[in-house]
């Protein structure tokens, strides 16, 4: 299959590394002319170019620039495809780019591949980076079963775990799962270096270990990630944050009462409810 990239970061750049080992021609566009020339040094695409009329070929097109940037990344590439070319994205928000490119592409097929690492750029792109991880497609009454069948098919061979939902779902379940997470951590970091007490607050440095590194971790994190989430899922966030509320101040209350068994039924509650988020099922 001819498959076309724009976008060539840590993403776009996976991608391609597998589709082109895979054997498809991949065809791949990014901003900067010096990250082409990376790509095509490195033979993880067939050809590469910032001018996207290289990917007139291409029958199937993985939009994977940042998630501000892809309605744009979309104006500019619609003029060099015809229309039979199936777009996606790889967007972590869904229903705002749906919304944008649906209704003017009827071959779009929004997606988001739940796999990543802290860092950006071609230089973090990695092999196997989709495999064994959740792969999510939001097609909504339009999409063409054709079109969603040939995504579908290129992200199995991802070796991903594939999901379908509607945009509206995955911006609901990612903010309970990535954005609200984030948050959290960073409220809890904020929380933390406001002690007043400085030796105290020296000691907790130093003592610090797996627990607080494990909780900490995403808040932690690259800052315009967080405005992302929170700017692109504003109102899932707050929803989230709202329901998160009403929990802290229940757990407030049971330590504040000494409520004892309420206290504990949640933990019982929370250790059962855990492994159901984190396992995943076999490959
Ligand atoms: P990234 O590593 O920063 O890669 C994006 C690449 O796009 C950059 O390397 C850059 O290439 C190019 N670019 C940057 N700004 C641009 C612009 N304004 N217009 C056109 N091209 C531009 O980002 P990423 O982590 O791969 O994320 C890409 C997409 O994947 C986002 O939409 C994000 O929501 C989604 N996503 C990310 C993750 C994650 O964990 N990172 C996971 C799932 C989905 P040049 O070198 O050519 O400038």
């Amino acid at each position: 299959m001819k498959i076309g990239i724009v976008g060539l970061g840590l993403i776009g750049g996976s991608l391609a590394i597998d589709l082109h080992a895979l054997g498809h021609t991949v065809l791949a566009s990014s901003r900067r002319a010096s990250t082409c020339q990376q790509a095509i040094a490195q033979g993880i695409v067939t050809d590469a170019s910032p001018d996207l009329s290289l990917l007139t070929a291409a029958e199937v097109v993985f939009l994977c620039t940042p998630l501000g940037a892809i309605e744009a990344t979309f104006n500019q590439l619609a003029p060099h495809l015809s229309p039979d070319t199936i777009v996606t994205d790889v967007g972590s928000v869904k229903q705002p780019i749906v919304a944008a490119i649906a209704p003017r592409w009827v071959n779009f097929v929004g997606g988001h591949p739940m796999a990543g690492t802290a860092e950006s750029g071609l230089d973090a792109a990695q092999p196997q980076l989709f495999a064994g991880n959740p792969y999510v497609l939001t097609p909504i009454a339009t999409t063409p079963p054709q079109a969603l069948s040939t995504v579908s098919e290129v992200v199995r061979s991802l070796q991903s775990q594939l999901y379908q939902c509607p945009p509206a779902d995955h911006d609901r379940a990612v903010a309970w799962i990535s954005h609200l997470p984030v948050m959290l951590s960073a409220s809890l970091l904020t929380a933390c270096i406001a002690e007043p007490d400085q030796s105290v607050l020296e000691l907790a440095k130093k003592l610090a270990s797996s627990g607080f590194r494990d909780t900490s971790r995403v808040g932690g994190g690259n800052p315009e990630l967080g405005m992302m989430m929170a700017q692109s899922n504003q109102l899932e966030l707050l929803r989230c944050l709202e329901l998160y509320r009403q929990s802290l101040e229940q757990t407030i209350h049971s330590i504040q009462q000494q409520n004892w068994p309420a206290l504990e039924a949640q933990l019982n509650q929370t250790q059962h409810a855990r492994p159901e988020f984190i396992k995943r099922p076999p490959a």
